[in-house]
């Protein structure tokens, strides 16, 4: 009697025991098998790269390269010439609503550290104002001509100076398989590659870097994206 009184007790206790362990286990597992596949899919950055374009825009070639990013659905950055804005406004128009980054690369394509501050100040904020006045956007990054950039420049306006680590020489060559090459030897993630689009051999060549690039995994991204994260 006494023995049926204990098992009708015990066998409820431990299989409650049971239970809970399983419980216990099921969800414990579970956890760790959604640690792992997060990890799994954590993704992996791809390396990103800037094309950038000195001198424009130019009334021949810089339609042409505009067309074969648009269809590509790439962005890039212009750095203009005041006085090759004035006869191409629609362009700028275009670049913007592309999704491109305009910049300031002077009025007249001169050399910052060889003139008067006041020039300088004159040179830059000429050409900002008319980029401004045409896109409605005031332009934040400038690539100093020749890379010649004045430190001590004393702006009214922060401009952001954008440099280059891969100079293709394309204004040099004007050989689109050179152009390649150079890319190719010298291309690393956060790369900023120097181009002008005043060349039907540039265009040709920065078509190709946009597919080969692409083709191996590198994102385009405008300059100011590499260097202010
Ligand atoms: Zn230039």
């Amino acid at each position: 009697m006494k023995i049926h009184r204990f098992l009708f007790w015990i066998i409820p206790v431990f299989l409650c025991i049971f239970l809970l362990f399983c419980h216990f286990y099921t969800t414990t597992e579970n956890s760790l098998n959604q640690t792992a596949g997060r990890t799994s899919v954590t993704k992996v950055e791809a390396p990103r790269v800037a094309l950038t374009f000195d001198d424009g825009p130019n009334a021949r070639y810089t339609p042409l390269l505009l067309e074969g990013l648009r269809k590509r659905n790439i962005h890039a950055t212009f750095f203009l010439l005041g006085e090759n804005i004035l006869k191409n406004k629609e362009l700028l128009l275009r670049m913007q609503k592309d999704g491109h980054l305009i910049g300031c690369h002077t009025w007249s394509h001169v050399q910052l550290d060889k003139i008067s501050p006041s020039s300088a100040n004159r040179e830059i904020l000429k050409t900002n104002s008319l980029i401004y006045h045409i896109t409605g956007t005031y332009p934040t990054c400038l690539r100093p001509p020749y890379g010649a950039w004045k430190k001590d420049l004393e702006l009214p306006v922060t401009m952001l100076p954008v440099f280059w680590d891969v100079d293709t020489l394309d204004w040099q060559s004007q050989n689109p398989e050179n152009i390649l090459d150079i890319v190719r030897k010298n291309v690393q993630d956060g790369s900023i590659i120097l181009m002008h689009d005043s060349y039907d051999s540039s265009v040709r060549a920065a078509l190709a870097i946009t597919d080969e690039l692409t083709e191996k995994g590198y994102d385009f991204v405008t300059a100011d994206q590499l260097l202010d994260p």
